[in-house]
């Protein structure tokens, strides 16, 4: 009876443990969300203090440096999203249908209006009209078979 008395102490004491774990976990969880909430609170009072720093100028140096720092950080922030739009319509410009001039979304691979099916140089990003086998753009040759040059090739993608 003693060992059967063990293991269901054992046994307890795991239970035990595990509902420790539990306790712990459920204590981290609470302690994370009242962070970010005060994380939140403190970035809301600051925006509230930005405003009124810029009806009247507080003089603590530690603000005005804080404030200074927000303005460069936003401003880079903006420089940094309009290099990226810039960048991702240079390697995607807008297709253009070959045969009926209209302005694709890309990725398309047939025109929606005329059905002309849309080919896209691997090498240049450049519309090949569907009898053109070279690419009017850099003069890649364009593959016969369907599927060979689609919208969206990998940006990398070698010339063979
Ligand atoms: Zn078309
Ligand atoms: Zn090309």
């Amino acid at each position: 009876m003693g060992i059967l008395n063990g293991a269901r102490r054992l046994v307890g004491d795991l239970a035990g443990e595990a509902s420790k774990q539990a306790a712990i976990i459920q204590l981290q969880t609470e302690r994370d969300s009242l962070l970010s909430r005060l994380e939140e609170t403190y970035a809301r009072a600051g925006r509230r203090a930005e405003v009124m720093h810029r009806g009247r100028r507080f003089e603590d140096p530690e603000l005005v440096d804080a404030f200074k720092l927000v303005e460069t950080l936003t401003a880079r922030i903006v420089q940094l999203e309009e290099e990226m739009r810039a960048s991702r319509e240079d390697r995607d410009p807008n297709v253009i249908c070959p045969g009926c001039q209209k302005v694709l979304d890309r990725g398309v691979r047939f025109c929606p209006v005329c059905g002309t099916q849309i080919r896209i140089c691997p090498q240049c990003h450049a519309v090949v009209k569907p009898d053109e086998r070279f690419c009017p753009g850099c003069g890649t040759k364009i593959a016969d078979q369907p599927g060979a040059a689609q919208v969206d090739p990998p940006p990398s993608a070698p010339s063979s």
